[in-house]
């Protein structure tokens, strides 16, 4: 390629963007066993753990859940939680398996979770994509 003429701005190239690879598996927590402790976020290195409310939307009774758009399947969440109460998951399943175990989705379905009268429902088939409204 010929030298750029004097004074013409040089536009750098640019590389093309990676596609972010997922990992194989996902980790899901099972509300039914845990405390709240949230010593599971303290070992999260990328900070997807939440704080969530707990049943019946009680502020004092938190619980926690997995934002699986940004877990990257370390797994350290699973040995140190003193419950036992996080798997992990295959990555193709692990937001249907989410929306079983957890009662108060921050996950982007959380709408879809629930049923036209506001009735939580329990997730089944399909999921759509994330941010899609309930058909
Ligand atoms: S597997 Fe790792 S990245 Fe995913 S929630 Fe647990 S500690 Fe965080
Ligand atoms: S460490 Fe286990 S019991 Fe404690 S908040 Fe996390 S998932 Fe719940």
């Amino acid at each position: 390629m010929p030298d750029p003429l004097p004074g013409t701005p040089v536009t750098p190239p640019v590389a093309a963007p990676r596609a972010k690879k997922r990992p194989k598996e996902l980790a899901v927590i099972d509300q039914s066993g845990c405390t709240g402790c949230e010593v599971c976020i303290e070992f999260c290195p990328v900070d997807c753990i939440l704080t969530v409310p707990g049943p019946d939307f009680d502020q004092h009774k938190k619980l926690v859940e997995i934002d699986l758009e940004v877990c990257i399947g370390c797994k350290l969440c699973v040995k140190y939680c003193p419950w036992e109460t996080i798997e992990m998951i295959a990555s193709a399943d692990a937001l249907s398996v989410a929306a079983r175990w957890t009662q108060r989705s921050v996950l982007p379905q959380a709408e879809w979770i629930r049923d036209a009268s506001g009735i939580e429902v329990v997730a089944s088939g399909p999921l759509p994509l994330p941010g899609a409204k309930p058909g």
